[in-house]
């Protein structure tokens, strides 16, 4: 059994992480052209590093809560019956590997970790990123930027994500409002591959016409849950 697992802000929400698109969010507050295009970083670096230094020096403030730890033990738990677990994230905190999932695509980068452009290097960000920041790899300076994926770029691991899609046999959706393009279609993929497909999410979202089951509910309190029943059910299945 392959269990193919996508989230969203709406999981981050309930660790106290900003979310973006809901009412009060980031983008209500900022405009996405000025930090978060390949322009805005051409034009105004300075901006664009103030942004994300200040929503990494976040990330020490918050930390995982009871769905990013369900599903870790999830992955554990599947992983000792030899069934796949593949864990697909748009969030671009650390939540899911600081709860302790092992195999994650974060397909929409990663606030912890600068992009060199000059060399294309990926490193482990501990500290504020600046125009004068120089990579430890080529060792250029000016060229290291958030390894996001700002508006207009291509998402990562698009190639390991469709691999994982199409042999799975159950997709589930945590957090997500189904309004960003691929990872709202995943499901569509998901659903041709003859998987079934589940909903877990606050509030109603976009492309839940998609779904096969639609569970309402906060991340926290709804993906425990539902681990606890996919468990047993597996279990019952053996016994
Ligand atoms: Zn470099």
């Amino acid at each position: 059994m392959r269990l193919v697992i996508l989230t969203g802000a709406g999981i981050s929400a309930d660790s106290g992480v900003d979310t973006f698109r809901d009412e009060g969010g980031v983008w209500s507050q900022v405009r996405l052209e000025d930090v978060a295009t390949p322009e805005a970083f051409l034009h105004t670096p300075d901006r664009v590093h103030a942004f994300y230094n200040r929503r990494r020096a976040q990330l020490p403030n918050v930390a995982p809560n009871a769905a990013h730890l369900a599903l870790a033990a999830l992955e554990r738990r599947l992983r000792e019956d030899r069934h796949e677990f593949v864990l697909i994230t748009q969030n671009v905190d650390n939540l899911h590997q600081r709860a302790g999932s092992d195999s994650v695509f974060p397909m929409h980068g990663q606030l912890d970790r600068a992009l060199c452009v000059h060399c294309g290097g990926v490193v482990a960000l501990t500290e504020d990123l600046s125009t004068k920041t120089a990579c430890p790899q080529c060792q250029r300076q000016g060229g290291m930027r958030p390894n996001i994926v700002w508006f207009g770029e291509i998402p990562h691991f698009l190639d390991d994500i469709a691999a994982a899609i199409e042999g799975a046999d159950h997709f589930v959706a945590i957090g997500t409002s189904g309004t960003v393009y691929p990872a709202a279609g995943l499901v569509e993929g998901a659903r041709q591959a003859g998987a079934v497909t589940t909903l877990i999410n606050r509030d109603p979202a976009e492309n839940d016409t998609m779904f096969d089951h639609i569970i309402a509910g906060r991340a926290a309190e709804a993906v425990p849950a539902w681990a606890d029943r996919l468990v047993d059910s597996l279990t019952e299945r053996k016994a």
